[in-house]
């Protein structure tokens, strides 16, 4: 399961993702990090059985933390199946069926935002 973890570097530089993976025992993988000296954004990846202790000690530490069901959404009534966002996207979330019909592996996808202009249709669009 996707966690999107924000957090302040005002009050300190506690390591949220460090302390939790410490106290939990739970191995949190990053997918992607923007981190500067005031505050951080950070995709993990955990285990779905695990989500709830980790969100909890996470936001224990000041963090806030969103589950993440869904990651790039698709308009199917725009998507022409061109398949212009299957090169563009690193994480290989896109692919075509035996019909030549776009499908999606979301649980793939690391928000990098990539695929979104690409699309001739303006058919992708990212959770906000
Ligand atoms: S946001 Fe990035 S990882 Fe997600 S589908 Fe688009 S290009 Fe792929
Ligand atoms: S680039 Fe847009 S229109 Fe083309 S297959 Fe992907 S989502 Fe569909």
């Amino acid at each position: 399961m996707k966690l999107l973890v924000t957090f302040s570097r005002k009050g300190g530089r506690e390591p949220v993702i460090a302390r939790t993976v410490k106290e939990t025992g739970v191995l949190i993988n990053v997918e992607r990090a923007n981190i500067d000296s005031m505050a951080g954004e950070v995709l993990v990846d955990v285990p779905d059985t695990d989500a709830d202790l980790v969100c909890r000690k996470m936001r224990e530490t000041g963090a806030s933390v969103r589950i993440l069901e869904e990651s790039v959404l698709r308009d199917v009534d725009e998507c022409i199946d061109c398949g212009a966002c299957i090169s563009i996207c690193p994480q290989d979330v896109f692919s075509f069926d035996g019909e030549w019909r776009l499908v999606l592996d979301g649980s793939r996808c690391v928000l990098c935002g990539k695929c979104i202009p690409a699309c001739p249709h303006h058919a992708l669009s990212l959770l906000s």
